[in-house]
């Protein structure tokens, strides 16, 4: 008799999530800087809008999240029939694998990236495919090389988390050339904000059939509680991922709240603006410190030390200064820590807790 406990092939290989940790025991003002959000939260816009949808509690949300996909629409220039909303871009993700992907097929990603793709992929019965990467940056050629007749995703995070580190234009037009007929390129474009000028792949997907791209309100936009995410693609894509889309995926709260966010441009260029100027103080301030980090585009820094036990101390002491970031030792990057740019203040304390921990050693 088959154990009716027993879920499909590749379920349990999934390890349960394990966020980083929210608090420091017996602090009460600790610093978290562990899950990449915006220090400087959501536009005042999207809370009044927020608030204002506690009157339609009652109500179902709308189905076809028509007035946010316009909104979106029109601030980046997209077709709002080509978008769909999610339950942050891990819905989106999920949608993907779910849709495209089932046993026998494989879905390639980088050594370093995001963690959802492996899941998402082993949720569906596929098979996840993790490809080296050089210098901590997504390899082109190496992925190529991983890509076979099975591959039905190509998901690249750019910029990348938790390296921080993008591939340019070319080589992503490069890849999506040369990839089997029967691969989707997924570019996931959770931290494309933070690079000025920077479309997410928008322009590529208008001309080619098989890329799609994926955004979230979590990041710039300071809304990761509220959890709302989108894709832009291919209309046929589109008229897919809609099929197991749950009609009522997403609360009327989460739609009019992030309408008003993607309307606020202009808390988007403001967060941008201190995150890049911070990031560029946090990192030379590290790198004084003896504590180098590749370039990163994005809101983290991924700060490297000697090795694990190095940064299992130091993760041990800015705990004990009441400041969160975050051990990546699951993404196969044990000797480092990723840093969450804050605001100033938080820039300033975790590198005078880091100048510190080096200079008691
Ligand atoms: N992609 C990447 C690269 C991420 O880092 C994250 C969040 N950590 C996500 C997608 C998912 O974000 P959300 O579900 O909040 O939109």
């Amino acid at each position: 008799m088959t154990d009716p406990i027993r879920p499909q092939p590749g379920i349990l290989d999934i390890a349960l999530y394990e966020g980083g940790a929210a608090h420091v025991a017996g602090v009460t003002d600790a610093i978290k800087l562990s899950s990449n959000e915006n220090p400087f939260g959501p536009s005042d816009r999207a809370k009044d809008a927020f608030q204002r949808a506690v009157h339609k509690l009652h109500r179902y949300p709308n189905t076809d999240h028509a007035a946010l996909r316009q909104a979106i629409g029109e601030v980046h220039g997209l077709d709002p029939a080509r978008i769909i909303c999610g339950v942050g871009s891990d819905e989106i993700i999920h949608f993907l694998c779910q849709a495209y992907a089932g046993p026998r097929d494989e879905v390639v990603f980088t050594e370093h990236g995001f963690l959802m793709y492996r899941i998402s992929a082993l949720a569906a019965g596929a098979t996840p495919v993790s490809v080296r990467e050089r210098e901590r940056t997504a390899d082109v050629d190496a992925i190529l090389a991983a890509c076979t007749r099975r591959t039905k995703l190509v998901f690249i995070a750019n910029p990348n988390n938790p390296t921080g580190t993008m591939i340019g234009p070319g080589e992503i037009e490069r890849l999506a050339a040369s990839l089997p007929k029967q691969a989707i390129l997924v570019l996931d474009g959770a931290y494309a904000e933070y690079v000025e000028g920077y479309d997410g792949g928008a322009e590529l997907i208008g001309r080619r059939a098989n890329v799609f791209m994926t955004r979230t309100f979590s990041k710039i936009y300071g809304l990761g509680g509220l959890r709302i995410g989108w894709g832009y693609g291919p209309k046929a894509i589109i008229d897919v991922l809609n099929r197991i889309r749950g009609p009522f995926n997403l609360s009327t709260a989460q739609l009019e709240a992030a309408e008003a966010a993607v309307r606020d441009q202009d808390h988007v260029d403001r967060c941008r603006a201190e995150n890049t100027r911070l990031r560029a103080w946090l990192a030379e301030a590290l790198a004084e410190r003896g504590v180098p980090s590749d370039t990163s585009t994005a809101n983290f820094i991924l700060a490297r030390f000697a090795d694990e036990a190095e940064a299992s101390a130091c993760d041990a002491f800015l705990q004990g200064q009441g400041l969160i970031v975050r051990r990546v030792a699951g993404y196969g990057l044990p000797h480092c820590l990723r840093i969450t740019i804050g605001d100033e203040a938080s820039c300033r304390r975790v590198a005078h807790a880091i100048g510190q921990f080096k200079g008691q050693k």
